[in-house]
Protein backbone atom coordinates (compact mmCIF):
# COMPACT_ATOMS: atom_id res chain seq x y z
CA UNK A 1 0.00 0.00 0.00
CA UNK A 2 1.29 3.42 -0.97
CA UNK A 3 0.95 6.53 1.49
CA UNK A 4 2.23 9.97 -0.11
CA UNK A 5 3.86 12.12 2.18
CA UNK A 6 0.45 14.54 1.17
CA UNK A 7 -1.76 14.65 -1.67
CA UNK A 8 -3.72 18.15 -2.17
CA UNK A 9 -6.54 16.37 -4.08
CA UNK A 10 -7.36 14.31 -1.49
CA UNK A 11 -7.13 16.73 1.41
CA UNK A 12 -9.31 18.76 -0.50
CA UNK A 13 -12.06 16.00 -1.75
CA UNK A 14 -13.92 16.93 1.74
CA UNK A 15 -14.55 20.13 0.49
CA UNK A 16 -14.92 20.15 -2.87
CA UNK A 17 -18.48 21.12 -3.51
CA UNK A 18 -18.72 23.46 -1.06
CA UNK A 19 -15.68 24.88 -2.77
CA UNK A 20 -17.21 24.86 -6.34
CA UNK A 21 -20.56 27.07 -4.96
CA UNK A 22 -18.42 29.21 -3.74
CA UNK A 23 -15.84 29.80 -6.78
CA UNK A 24 -19.21 30.10 -9.00
CA UNK A 25 -20.23 32.79 -6.44
CA UNK A 26 -17.12 34.61 -7.17
CA UNK A 27 -18.12 34.45 -10.84
CA UNK A 28 -20.99 35.41 -10.72
CA UNK A 29 -20.52 38.34 -8.65
CA UNK A 30 -17.82 40.13 -11.09
CA UNK A 31 -15.49 41.17 -8.64
CA UNK A 32 -12.26 39.49 -8.49
CA UNK A 33 -10.14 41.56 -6.28
CA UNK A 34 -10.70 43.43 -3.26
CA UNK A 35 -14.34 42.18 -3.88
CA UNK A 36 -16.91 41.15 -1.17
CA UNK A 37 -15.09 37.36 -0.48
CA UNK A 38 -12.16 39.20 0.54
CA UNK A 39 -13.58 41.94 2.57
CA UNK A 40 -15.62 39.10 4.56
CA UNK A 41 -12.66 36.65 4.93
CA UNK A 42 -10.46 39.24 6.48
CA UNK A 43 -13.33 39.82 9.05
CA UNK A 44 -13.33 36.25 9.45
CA UNK A 45 -9.99 35.63 9.69
CA UNK A 46 -9.11 38.59 11.87
CA UNK A 47 -12.21 36.98 14.15
CA UNK A 48 -10.53 33.60 14.03
CA UNK A 49 -7.30 34.69 15.28
CA UNK A 50 -8.63 37.22 18.28
CA UNK A 51 -7.51 40.24 16.47
CA UNK A 52 -8.65 43.38 15.26
CA UNK A 53 -7.28 43.57 11.58
CA UNK A 54 -6.52 41.38 9.12
CA UNK A 55 -5.12 42.11 5.26
CA UNK A 56 -5.17 40.02 2.70
CA UNK A 57 -1.80 39.58 0.53
CA UNK A 58 -0.74 37.60 -2.33
CA UNK A 59 1.72 35.35 -0.23
CA UNK A 60 3.06 34.79 3.01
CA UNK A 61 6.48 36.49 2.02
CA UNK A 62 5.40 39.51 1.23
CA UNK A 63 3.11 39.34 4.53
CA UNK A 64 6.62 39.38 6.17
CA UNK A 65 7.78 41.52 4.48
CA UNK A 66 5.26 43.92 4.12
CA UNK A 67 5.08 44.44 8.00
CA UNK A 68 8.37 45.08 8.34
CA UNK A 69 8.50 47.76 5.56
CA UNK A 70 5.39 49.48 7.47
CA UNK A 71 7.15 49.59 10.38
CA UNK A 72 9.95 51.23 8.21
CA UNK A 73 12.65 48.34 9.43
CA UNK A 74 15.17 48.02 6.46
CA UNK A 75 18.53 48.94 4.90
CA UNK A 76 21.53 49.37 8.35
CA UNK A 77 18.49 47.53 10.37
CA UNK A 78 19.01 44.12 12.08
CA UNK A 79 16.49 41.71 12.52
CA UNK A 80 16.67 38.50 14.84
CA UNK A 81 15.45 35.32 13.26
CA UNK A 82 15.43 31.79 13.72
CA UNK A 83 18.16 29.79 12.19
CA UNK A 84 16.02 27.10 11.66
CA UNK A 85 13.09 27.75 9.51
CA UNK A 86 11.79 28.33 5.86
CA UNK A 87 13.91 29.94 3.95
CA UNK A 88 11.37 33.17 3.35
CA UNK A 89 11.62 34.11 6.98
CA UNK A 90 15.06 35.16 6.10
CA UNK A 91 14.08 36.25 2.58
CA UNK A 92 11.43 38.74 3.68
CA UNK A 93 14.42 40.04 5.91
CA UNK A 94 16.77 40.51 3.24
CA UNK A 95 13.47 41.78 0.53
CA UNK A 96 13.61 44.98 2.92
CA UNK A 97 17.00 45.59 2.67
CA UNK A 98 17.94 44.33 6.61
CA UNK A 99 20.12 42.10 7.79
CA UNK A 100 19.19 38.80 9.21
CA UNK A 101 21.02 37.48 12.44
CA UNK A 102 20.16 34.14 13.32
CA UNK A 103 19.76 32.71 16.54
CA UNK A 104 19.70 29.47 17.40
CA UNK A 105 16.65 26.96 18.42
CA UNK A 106 15.75 25.09 21.35
CA UNK A 107 17.39 21.48 19.70
CA UNK A 108 13.70 19.66 20.81
CA UNK A 109 11.12 22.24 20.00
CA UNK A 110 13.16 23.38 17.13
CA UNK A 111 12.15 26.85 17.78
CA UNK A 112 14.22 30.10 18.25
CA UNK A 113 15.44 29.76 22.20
CA UNK A 114 14.81 32.63 23.95
CA UNK A 115 17.65 32.15 26.41
CA UNK A 116 19.59 32.93 22.91
CA UNK A 117 18.04 35.85 21.50
CA UNK A 118 19.76 39.03 24.27
CA UNK A 119 23.14 38.05 23.11
CA UNK A 120 22.44 38.27 19.39
CA UNK A 121 20.98 42.18 20.29
CA UNK A 122 22.67 45.12 18.88
CA UNK A 123 22.02 49.14 19.16
CA UNK A 124 21.40 48.38 15.20
CA UNK A 125 18.24 45.43 16.33
CA UNK A 126 14.62 46.73 14.99
CA UNK A 127 12.72 43.26 15.28
CA UNK A 128 12.28 39.44 16.25
CA UNK A 129 10.44 37.38 14.03
CA UNK A 130 9.95 34.25 15.67
CA UNK A 131 8.65 31.43 13.41
CA UNK A 132 5.67 28.67 14.74
CA UNK A 133 7.53 26.13 13.34
CA UNK A 134 6.03 22.86 12.35
CA UNK A 135 2.61 24.37 14.39
CA UNK A 136 3.92 24.49 17.80
CA UNK A 137 3.53 27.98 19.07
CA UNK A 138 7.33 29.90 19.85
CA UNK A 139 7.65 30.47 23.49
CA UNK A 140 6.28 34.11 23.44
CA UNK A 141 6.26 35.57 26.68
CA UNK A 142 10.14 35.42 27.21
CA UNK A 143 10.29 36.98 23.99
CA UNK A 144 7.90 39.80 23.80
CA UNK A 145 9.89 40.40 27.38
CA UNK A 146 13.16 41.01 25.89
CA UNK A 147 11.35 42.87 23.22
CA UNK A 148 9.72 45.35 25.48
CA UNK A 149 13.22 45.78 27.50
CA UNK A 150 15.12 46.45 24.47
CA UNK A 151 12.62 48.80 22.28
CA UNK A 152 12.12 45.86 19.39
CA UNK A 153 8.92 45.19 17.38
CA UNK A 154 8.22 41.21 17.45
CA UNK A 155 6.71 40.14 13.82
CA UNK A 156 5.56 36.64 14.34
CA UNK A 157 5.91 34.50 11.07
CA UNK A 158 2.53 31.97 11.72
CA UNK A 159 3.02 30.31 8.23
CA UNK A 160 2.63 27.02 9.67
CA UNK A 161 0.21 27.54 12.55
CA UNK A 162 -3.37 28.52 12.25
CA UNK A 163 -5.11 28.21 14.71
CA UNK A 164 -2.43 27.16 17.06
CA UNK A 165 -2.61 28.48 20.61
CA UNK A 166 -0.32 30.01 23.18
CA UNK A 167 -1.74 29.97 27.35
CA UNK A 168 -5.27 29.79 25.47
CA UNK A 169 -4.49 32.60 22.50
CA UNK A 170 -3.92 32.34 19.03
CA UNK A 171 -1.05 32.91 17.05
CA UNK A 172 -1.83 35.63 14.96
CA UNK A 173 -2.22 37.88 17.96
CA UNK A 174 1.29 36.88 20.08
CA UNK A 175 2.80 39.47 18.94
CA UNK A 176 2.58 43.40 17.27
CA UNK A 177 2.08 41.72 13.93
CA UNK A 178 1.59 38.42 12.08
CA UNK A 179 2.14 37.15 8.73
CA UNK A 180 0.19 33.66 7.39
CA UNK A 181 0.41 31.60 4.35
CA UNK A 182 -2.50 30.39 2.99
CA UNK A 183 -0.14 28.55 0.24
CA UNK A 184 -2.27 25.27 -1.02
CA UNK A 185 0.00 22.48 1.98
CA UNK A 186 -0.66 24.92 4.66
CA UNK A 187 -3.16 23.77 7.42
CA UNK A 188 -5.38 26.46 5.88
CA UNK A 189 -4.54 26.26 1.93
CA UNK A 190 -5.97 27.89 -0.44
CA UNK A 191 -6.02 26.87 -4.10
CA UNK A 192 -3.28 28.66 -5.39
CA UNK A 193 -1.00 31.37 -3.73
CA UNK A 194 -2.25 33.40 -0.75
CA UNK A 195 -1.02 35.54 2.30
CA UNK A 196 -2.30 37.46 5.09
CA UNK A 197 -1.20 39.97 8.06
CA UNK A 198 -2.72 39.99 11.59
CA UNK A 199 -2.48 42.85 13.94
CA UNK A 200 -3.66 45.09 16.39
CA UNK A 201 -2.04 47.96 15.44
CA UNK A 202 -4.98 50.75 13.33
CA UNK A 203 -2.05 52.56 11.95
CA UNK A 204 -0.21 49.75 11.16
CA UNK A 205 -3.01 47.82 9.48
CA UNK A 206 -3.83 51.43 8.13
CA UNK A 207 -0.21 51.81 6.20
CA UNK A 208 -0.44 48.13 4.84
CA UNK A 209 -4.02 48.47 3.15
CA UNK A 210 -1.84 51.08 1.28
CA UNK A 211 0.98 49.61 0.79
CA UNK A 212 -0.46 46.06 -0.98
CA UNK A 213 -2.72 48.16 -3.49
CA UNK A 214 0.15 50.47 -4.82
CA UNK A 215 0.21 53.01 -1.84
CA UNK A 216 -3.68 53.52 -2.50
CA UNK A 217 -6.71 54.09 -0.69
CA UNK A 218 -8.38 56.13 -3.23
CA UNK A 219 -8.15 55.12 -6.31
CA UNK A 220 -5.43 56.94 -8.07
CA UNK A 221 -4.20 59.07 -5.39
CA UNK A 222 -1.10 57.22 -4.11
CA UNK A 223 0.63 58.06 -0.67
CA UNK A 224 3.51 55.06 -0.67
CA UNK A 225 5.21 54.00 -3.38
CA UNK A 226 3.13 50.43 -2.88
CA UNK A 227 3.26 47.29 -4.25
CA UNK A 228 0.85 45.10 -5.54
CA UNK A 229 0.14 42.04 -3.41
CA UNK A 230 -3.05 41.47 -2.79
CA UNK A 231 -5.36 38.09 -1.79
CA UNK A 232 -7.70 37.50 -4.61
CA UNK A 233 -11.77 36.88 -4.41
CA UNK A 234 -11.16 33.66 -5.69
CA UNK A 235 -8.78 32.42 -3.13
CA UNK A 236 -10.57 34.70 -0.20
CA UNK A 237 -14.16 32.13 -1.55
CA UNK A 238 -11.87 28.90 -0.82
CA UNK A 239 -10.45 30.13 2.38
CA UNK A 240 -13.65 30.99 3.53
CA UNK A 241 -15.10 27.38 3.24
CA UNK A 242 -12.05 25.95 4.37
CA UNK A 243 -11.54 28.30 7.40
CA UNK A 244 -14.97 27.41 9.09
CA UNK A 245 -13.78 23.65 9.51
CA UNK A 246 -9.82 24.83 10.43
CA UNK A 247 -10.06 24.05 14.19
CA UNK A 248 -12.45 20.38 13.29
CA UNK A 249 -9.00 19.94 11.33
CA UNK A 250 -6.59 20.26 13.55
CA UNK A 251 -8.25 18.75 16.15
CA UNK A 252 -8.08 15.32 13.28
CA UNK A 253 -4.48 16.61 13.24
CA UNK A 254 -3.61 16.69 16.39
CA UNK A 255 -5.10 12.85 17.07
CA UNK A 256 -2.90 11.79 14.20
CA UNK A 257 0.25 13.39 16.30
CA UNK A 258 -1.20 12.02 18.99
CA UNK A 259 -1.59 8.07 17.29
CA UNK A 260 2.32 8.45 16.16
CA UNK A 261 3.31 9.23 19.16
CA UNK A 262 2.12 6.23 20.71
CA UNK A 263 2.88 3.89 18.11
CA UNK A 264 6.63 5.67 17.79
CA UNK A 265 7.20 5.60 21.66
CA UNK A 266 9.65 2.26 20.91
CA UNK A 267 11.28 3.31 17.96
CA UNK A 268 14.99 5.23 18.69
CA UNK A 269 13.84 8.30 17.52
CA UNK A 270 13.55 11.76 18.54
CA UNK A 271 10.15 12.74 18.61
CA UNK A 272 8.10 16.55 18.82
CA UNK A 273 8.32 18.16 22.04
CA UNK A 274 5.04 20.21 22.98
CA UNK A 275 5.86 23.48 24.54
CA UNK A 276 4.36 23.55 28.15
CA UNK A 277 0.75 25.95 27.62
CA UNK A 278 1.04 25.24 24.20
CA UNK A 279 -1.83 23.55 21.66
CA UNK A 280 0.30 23.04 18.47
CA UNK A 281 -1.85 22.54 14.85
CA UNK A 282 0.74 19.97 13.83
CA UNK A 283 1.10 21.62 10.53
CA UNK A 284 3.53 18.75 10.13
CA UNK A 285 5.64 16.06 12.43
CA UNK A 286 8.90 15.78 12.72
CA UNK A 287 11.15 12.88 14.05
CA UNK A 288 14.83 13.37 14.46
CA UNK A 289 17.21 10.72 14.09
CA UNK A 290 20.89 10.47 12.59
CA UNK A 291 19.77 7.44 10.83
CA UNK A 292 17.65 10.29 8.87
CA UNK A 293 18.61 9.29 5.18
CA UNK A 294 18.68 5.57 5.67
CA UNK A 295 15.14 5.88 7.22
CA UNK A 296 14.08 7.54 4.30
CA UNK A 297 15.20 5.51 1.50
CA UNK A 298 13.39 2.38 3.97
CA UNK A 299 10.22 4.28 4.01
CA UNK A 300 10.48 4.88 0.63
CA UNK A 301 10.93 1.59 -0.80
CA UNK A 302 7.54 0.50 1.50
CA UNK A 303 5.35 2.86 -0.59
CA UNK A 304 5.55 5.67 2.45
CA UNK A 305 6.57 9.26 1.52
CA UNK A 306 8.17 11.45 3.57
CA UNK A 307 10.12 14.81 3.42
CA UNK A 308 12.74 16.99 4.96
CA UNK A 309 11.94 20.45 6.38
CA UNK A 310 14.66 21.45 5.52
CA UNK A 311 17.58 19.87 4.10
CA UNK A 312 20.02 22.71 3.84
CA UNK A 313 20.34 25.27 6.43
CA UNK A 314 19.54 28.78 5.54
CA UNK A 315 23.62 29.97 6.25
CA UNK A 316 24.30 27.03 3.91
CA UNK A 317 22.10 28.35 0.86
CA UNK A 318 24.11 29.38 -1.97
CA UNK A 319 21.46 32.78 -1.42
CA UNK A 320 23.21 33.72 1.55
CA UNK A 321 26.93 32.76 0.33
CA UNK A 322 28.45 35.82 0.34
CA UNK A 323 27.92 36.29 4.42
CA UNK A 324 30.06 34.78 6.48
CA UNK A 325 27.85 33.11 9.42
CA UNK A 326 28.61 32.34 13.06
CA UNK A 327 28.62 28.49 13.75
CA UNK A 328 25.41 27.53 13.85
CA UNK A 329 25.41 23.92 15.05
CA UNK A 330 21.76 23.38 16.49
CA UNK A 331 20.26 24.39 12.77
CA UNK A 332 23.11 22.72 11.19
CA UNK A 333 22.23 19.20 13.05
CA UNK A 334 18.48 19.46 12.22
CA UNK A 335 19.39 19.49 8.83
CA UNK A 336 20.38 16.14 8.66
CA UNK A 337 18.32 14.44 11.24
CA UNK A 338 15.04 16.05 10.52
CA UNK A 339 12.40 13.64 8.84
CA UNK A 340 8.57 14.87 8.19
CA UNK A 341 6.06 11.67 8.45
CA UNK A 342 3.07 11.59 5.80
CA UNK A 343 0.61 13.75 7.90
CA UNK A 344 -2.73 14.65 6.23
CA UNK A 345 -6.11 15.15 7.54
CA UNK A 346 -7.29 12.18 5.63
CA UNK A 347 -5.03 9.63 7.05
CA UNK A 348 -6.21 6.37 9.09
CA UNK A 349 -5.86 5.41 12.23
CA UNK A 350 -4.72 2.17 10.08
CA UNK A 351 -2.06 4.59 7.96
CA UNK A 352 -0.80 6.00 10.81
CA UNK A 353 0.15 1.99 11.89
CA UNK A 354 1.56 1.36 8.71
CA UNK A 355 4.01 4.07 8.59
CA UNK A 356 4.70 3.30 12.63
CA UNK A 357 5.53 -0.26 11.66
CA UNK A 358 7.68 0.55 9.12
CA UNK A 359 9.60 2.89 11.22
CA UNK A 360 10.18 0.28 13.47
CA UNK A 361 10.68 -2.46 10.94
CA UNK A 362 13.78 -0.03 9.57
CA UNK A 363 14.99 -0.28 13.23
CA UNK A 364 14.89 -3.38 13.75
CA UNK A 365 16.61 -4.45 10.89
CA UNK A 366 19.55 -1.93 11.29
CA UNK A 367 19.88 -2.65 14.72
CA UNK A 368 20.34 -6.64 13.16
CA UNK A 369 22.78 -5.40 10.84
CA UNK A 370 24.94 -3.23 13.84
CA UNK A 371 24.92 -6.39 15.56
CA UNK A 372 25.91 -9.04 13.48
CA UNK A 373 28.49 -6.43 11.77
CA UNK A 374 29.84 -5.93 15.73
CA UNK A 375 30.39 -9.65 15.52
CA UNK A 376 32.34 -9.88 12.07
CA UNK A 377 34.24 -7.09 14.17
CA UNK A 378 33.06 -4.38 11.43
CA UNK A 379 33.30 -1.36 12.25
CA UNK A 380 29.55 0.06 10.88
CA UNK A 381 28.32 3.56 11.24
CA UNK A 382 24.77 4.23 10.34
C1 LIG B 1 5.25 28.80 3.79
C2 LIG B 1 6.09 29.63 4.68
C3 LIG B 1 6.37 30.98 4.41
C4 LIG B 1 6.08 31.63 3.08
O1 LIG B 1 4.78 31.59 2.66
P1 LIG B 1 4.46 31.69 1.09
O2 LIG B 1 3.00 31.91 1.05
O3 LIG B 1 4.88 30.39 0.48
O4 LIG B 1 5.24 32.85 0.55
C5 LIG B 1 7.05 31.71 5.35
N1 LIG B 1 7.47 31.16 6.49
C6 LIG B 1 7.26 29.87 6.79
C7 LIG B 1 7.74 29.34 8.09
C8 LIG B 1 6.57 29.06 5.89
O5 LIG B 1 6.38 27.77 6.18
Amino acid sequence: MKIDFLNLKQANTRFENDIRDAIGRVIDSGRYVLGEETLSFEREFAEYCGVEHCIGVANGLDALHMILRAYGIGEGDEVIVPSNTFIATWLAVSQAGACVVPVEPDGLTCNIDPQKIEAAITPRTRAIMPVHLYGQPADMDPINAIARRHGLRVIEDAAQAHGARYHGRRTGGLGDAAGFSFYPGKNLGALGDGGAITTNDAALAATLRKLRNYGSEVKYHHDLRGVNSRLDDMQSAVLRVKLRHLDEENRQRAALAQAYTEALAPAPLHLPTVLKGTEPVWHLFVVQTPCRDGLQIFLSEQGIGTLVHYPIANHRQRAYADQTWPDLPIASRLQSQVLSLPFATYLSAHDVQTVAAAVLEYFRRTDGTRTANRAAGVDHHL
